[in-house]
Order: C-alpha cells, then structure tokens, then sequence
C-alpha cells in the first residue's frame, strides 16, 4: 500500500529522486552541510568508518558511509559508489541511496534518493569552504574537471562570492561547454585555458576530477589562493601537488578520511606532514579556529564526503518532503 503519511509514523518513508529535487534547494543543502560540520567539531556528531570497495566487476567501486548525529537524531548510512560506465548508458556514474533508521528503535524509517543530494551536498561542501575560507574579495573562479558534479559545484561556489570571471580545465575540453552554458547564464564570462594559467589568475580553484596524479603544481598556486579539492575520495586518487598540501594550511571535513582517502593522504604517507597540521572546517564554522590568517595565505580545504552530510541532507529532504506533501509512505 501507497499513500502519503508523516515522518513520525510507523512505516516507510520514500523519497524519491524528483522529490529531493523538489524539496532541497542550494541554500538548504549548504545550512544542512554547514551545521552538521559544526556537530562533528563539537562532538555531537560522528561518522563510522567508510566500507569502499572495488568489486571486481563493471569497474565499480561499491561501499557505504554512515553515522550519527545525536543533536539532529539522524542515524543511517548511503550505500552506492562509482560506476565509470554508467554515462555510456545516459546514467549517472555515482548511484547512491540513503537509508535513514529511527535512533529510538532501530527501525528503516526512511529510504531517500541520493543521486541529486550527493551532488548538492558535495557541492555545499566546498561552498562552506568558499564562505569560510577564501578571500571576500576573490574575484576568478576556477574549475578543474567537467563531470557530473561540476555544473553542481560552480552554481553552489559563484553564489558565495563576487566572481567576476570562471576559468575552467578539463582533461576533455569539450566538456566544458556544460560549464560555460552556466557562466553565460548567470552572466559572468567564461574562459577555457591550461592548468597553469588557471593557477595564476583564479582566486578561487575547485578540482572535482577522478584524477590518481596531481594536477596543479605548489608552484603554479599564486599566493592568497583557497582551493577546494573536492574529488579525492578515496586511497590512490590524487589532485594536486603533495607539496602543495604541506605549504598551504589544510582544512577538512574529516581529519580520519582526509589522511586515509582524501587528498592529504600523500603528505601523511610520505611523512611531510602530521594529522596534527589539519583542522577541521567544523572549528572555524563555530570559532574554534580563526580560518584564513592573511591575504597572502593559500588555504586547502580537502573535502572527502562524509556520510554525515548526506544523512544531514537526507533528513532535511525526508522532512520537507512530508511537509510539501511529496513523499510516500509504505509498510515494511
Ligand atoms: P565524472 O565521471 O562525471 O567526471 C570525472 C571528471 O574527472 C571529468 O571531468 C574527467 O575529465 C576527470 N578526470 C578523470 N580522470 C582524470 C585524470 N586522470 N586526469 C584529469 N582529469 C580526470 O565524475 P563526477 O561525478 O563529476 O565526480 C568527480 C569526482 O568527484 C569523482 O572522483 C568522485 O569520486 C568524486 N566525488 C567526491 C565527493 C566528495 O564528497 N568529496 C562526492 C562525489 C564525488
């Protein structure tokens, strides 16, 4: 049986993709993003260790990230990974669905779509960085990387600043075109140019690439930059320079996934840096950490997706759609 219900009923909650679309916009994701970033430095919330795995079949990589929020009672996980042929197939290459269970009794209470809200909350995250991090008056914008979450990051990152320019490098130019489309949108110019070029003239870089070598040089990096990386997410996958990482001052969402799986994990491999160097973007949000110190200062937020974020959005979806009437309820 199908039909509408609340939230705190018995049952089952769906949530479907076209309903996340519905109800969670930029500005929910980034609040949602934000404040759970804030639980995890105070402690209120806390992420389980992430399952990622290659299965050894249509190049996946298939896992799940969970955890809980005590203060927001959001218990739960996404289960999905990366699936490189799936764009081949008009699919998204990420798949993920997001299970959220009833803290009180262990109960599957509801079951969202989590294509749209990685997407969106993977892009509030570097956004959180942007409004936190990078200098008020950035005026260039730079992209590095053209997929599927790309179009998501830029609309997120221009609202957060004045830009007056995006620049843009991808491994496949003319992939850029779905990045342009949006600049021209919004009337700001768009430019494609090399890697280095990029390094010299943005104020802001986003790397959102699927990249296993660095990308941008420390030395091509100009001074005053703040650069998301936002495609590290697991062991092996590299985007920007390992000495870049030990030069600028680092912020994450999560110091264990940064260090394992994120893009700081080389630095700490080799030994050029401690975990120690790395401060989590939930101390400057709640004052615990004055974030950038100077205008000459690079600052790296290493952003590696924690399964907070997506129960952060997944809750919010799975309430706002029971409020808008877009969600379905059925019995196990
Ligand atoms: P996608 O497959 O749609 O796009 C991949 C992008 O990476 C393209 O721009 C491609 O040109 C580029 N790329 C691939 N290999 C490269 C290489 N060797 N050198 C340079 N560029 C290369 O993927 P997507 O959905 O846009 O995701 C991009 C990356 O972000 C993935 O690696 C994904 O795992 C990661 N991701 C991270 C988070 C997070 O929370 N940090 C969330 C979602 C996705």
């Amino acid at each position: 049986m199908i039909e509408e219900n609340n939230i705190n009923n018995e049952g089952l909650l769906i949530v479907s993709e076209d309903a996340c679309k519905a109800v969670i916009d930029r500005d929910s994701a980034f609040t949602a993003v934000k404040n759970v970033f804030a639980s995890m430095s105070r402690g209120d919330a806390y992420n389980f260790p992430v399952i990622r795995e290659a299965i050894g079949y249509a190049d996946a990589l298939y896992g799940f990230k969970s955890g809980f929020d005590r203060a927001g009672k959001s218990l739960g996980l996404k289960s999905g990974g990366y699936w490189p042929g799936n764009a081949a197939k008009g699919l998204t290459n990420h798949q993920s669905t997001i299970f959220l269970f009833n803290p009180d009794n262990g109960k599957l209470r509801a079951l969202v779509g989590g294509n749209y809200l990685t997407a969106v909350r993977t892009a509030a995250a570097s956004a959180v960085s942007i409004a936190h991090l990078a200098r008020k008056d950035s005026k260039v914008l730079g992209m590095v990387g053209a997929g599927h979450q790309s179009t998501f990051q830029l609309r997120a990152a221009l609202e957060q600043r004045n830009f007056e320019k995006v620049i843009a490098w991808n491994k496949d130019a003319d992939r850029l075109s779905i990045l342009q489309e949006i600049a021209e949108e919004l009337g700001i110019p768009f430019e494609s140019v090399e890697r280095e070029q990029l390094c010299a003239e943005a104020d802001v870089i986003i790397t959102i690439t699927s990249a296993f070598e660095p990308l941008l040089m420390k030395e091509w990096i100009k001074p005053g930059t703040h650069i998301a990386c936002m495609g590290t997410d697991t062991v092996g996958k590299q985007e920007v320079d390992a000495a870049l990482i030990v030069s600028a001052t680092v912020f994450t969402d999560e110091i264990a996934q940064s260090i394992s799986i994120g893009e700081a994990q080389h630095a700490i491999k080799s030994g050029a840096i401690t975990a120690d160097a790395i401060t989590t973007l939930g101390d400057v949000i709640n004052g615990e950490h004055p974030g950038r110190s100077s205008d000459d200062e690079i600052t790296l937020f290493d952003g590696t997706g924690v399964g907070l974020q997506d129960l952060a959005v997944a809750s919010a979806a799975a309430r706002l759609a029971v409020e808008k009437g877009q969600a379905q309820h059925i019995s196990l």
